[in-house]
């Protein structure tokens, strides 16, 4: 089956078929590290995680950029208010950026490139612009002349008479349409600059996009991600200056756009003063439990963030963990032969990996691609109490093991899977039994004690010690 994603453009889900083979290159719109990072930031770079993951699951070779926008009106306006240079401001707030994305698990990014280290390939790229007659310069500003771009809209369809209407209200004298978007912006005292055509300057930040994608991935490329607020003006604005200069169309293949997040009904974002900060949500809940949530809707629907419906996710979360810890704290000791719950859960197992991959396929529905795993883990607590193989038992943590490396869920805790501390907690299970067999009954209920402040759960059942993740 064919993989389907659907493209802003065309408003349709459409059939995945990369420009060159199974090479993908794709692109997301970064941070401008300008503030701390919020729930909103963590549901798009981990939505984008997801579908690079997948991608290569199924047998793509994705080379995966996202920008950094280290140099932006905003990060000028706060490093004014705040007496912290630009350039320091921004190396925080990208540190406490990329450090909350090792936490989320957000690896599968091949290149952070910074806005700053492309001023050249900018500017070739604004000269070519003015060069071919798509941008003009007034007093060391650039702007960009959309009335020369025929199909300026194409990507969010808003009409032409609304947009020159909506752009009168802060209209400058200088531009030949209310429409027209800075290149180039001449130096201001205070700002950071760099030697241009044109005069001292910087770029505006529509330009860092192009400049960046057209010197790793050529005039064309495949995927094209972020939030749906960037449609317009800044996607279109990509769309124009690059077509423009390369001549080549489409810029990108297909667009794709990841809804908000929202509290109580309105967009999480720092205009309307709503934002959570990742921090605080992990303050209460682990980083699993945060990617579980936010992918646990599809990614363009919108999430509803409350701390309760972080509380219900960690529930739901839980039964697919425990059942995992369950299967991990039996596999040593279950039998090698044929068990009486084999065939239900392998069955079981054919069914929801067909299913898991199904729904990924659909445009990356990960809610219904989890909704599969609930129902696999349904099927395990049944066939577990019937009794599992070792060889079953090891096909269930290694399907888990599949679709985990996938939605980057299920390694917390990160150590007990390992062979090392499963070997330790067996160690001591085995230490208790021995204490307890001889009455030192101090020393067996200290160890239960000590496994249990460490979320090691102990039961002794009919057929021995046998022990689960809390
Ligand atoms: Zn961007």
């Amino acid at each position: 089956m064919a993989l389907h994603i659907y493209n802003t453009l065309s408003r349709t889900k459409e059939d995945f078929t990369p420009l060159r083979g199974k090479r993908v290159n794709m692109f997301v719109c970064g941070i401008t590290p300008y503030d701390y990072t919020h729930v909103g930031h963590a549901r798009t770079y981990v939505t984008f995680d997801v579908v690079a993951r997948y991608l290569r699951h199924r047998g793509y070779s994705v080379f995966y950029v996202q920008n950094v926008t280290d140099v932006d009106d905003r990060i000028v306006t706060r490093s004014a208010e705040s007496g912290t240079s630009w350039d320091e401001l921004g190396n925080t707030f990208l540190e406490d950026y990329l450090e909350t994305m090792r936490r989320l698990r957000v690896s599968s990014v091949n290149l952070y490139a910074r806005a700053t280290e492309y001023i050249p390939e900018i500017i070739e790229q604004v000269s070519g612009l003015v060069e071919k007659g798509f941008a003009y310069q007034v007093d060391g500003d650039v702007f960009y002349e959309v009335d020369r771009y025929p199909s300026w809209g194409q990507l969010s369809r808003v009409k032409q008479e609304k947009l020159r209407a909506g752009a009168r209200v802060e209209v400058d004298e200088r531009k030949r349409d209310p429409r027209d978007f800075a290149l180039w912006k001449a130096k201001k005292p205070g700002e950071p600059t760099w030697d241009s055509p044109w005069g001292p300057g910087r770029p505006g930040w529509h330009i860092e996009d192009t400049a960046i994608t057209i010197t790793h991935f050529g005039p064309q490329y495949d995927i094209h991600g972020a939030a749906t607020d960037l449609i317009f003006p800044h996607h279109e604005a990509e769309i124009a200056q690059a077509e423009a200069f390369t001549g080549v169309t489409p810029f990108v293949k297909y667009w794709m756009h990841g809804g908000f997040v929202v509290t109580k009904g309105e967009r999480m974002g720092k205009s309307l003063g709503n934002i959570v900060p990742v921090q605080d949500a992990l303050d209460r809940v682990e980083p699993e439990v945060l990617r579980f949530f936010l992918v646990n809707t599809q990614y363009r629907g919108p999430i509803d963030f409350t701390f309760e419906a972080l509380d219900e996710a960690q529930s739901a979360y839980a039964r697919l963990t425990e059942a995992l810890g369950r299967a991990r704290g039996e596999r040593e000791d279950a039998s090698k032969g044929k068990s009486p719950g084999d065939a239900e859960l392998r069955k079981a197992l054919k069914n929801a990996t067909q299913a898991f991959h199904q729904a990924m396929d659909d445009d990356f529905n990960t809610r219904d691609a989890l909704g599969a795993l609930f129902q696999l883990t349904t099927a395990f607590n049944t066939a577990v109490e019937r009794g599992l193989s070792q060889t079953v038992l090891q096909a269930y943590l290694d399907a888990f093991d599949v679709y985990g490396r996938v939605l980057g869920l299920f390694r917390t805790p990160t150590g007990v899977s390992s062979d090392l501390l499963q070997g330790l907690v067996r160690l001591l299970v085995g230490l208790r039994e021995a204490a307890r067999e001889k009455g030192d009954f101090e020393t067996s209920d200290r160890v239960r004690k000590a496994l249990g402040d460490l979320g090691i759960e102990l039961q002794d059942t009919s057929k021995g010690p046998r022990w689960r993740l809390t």
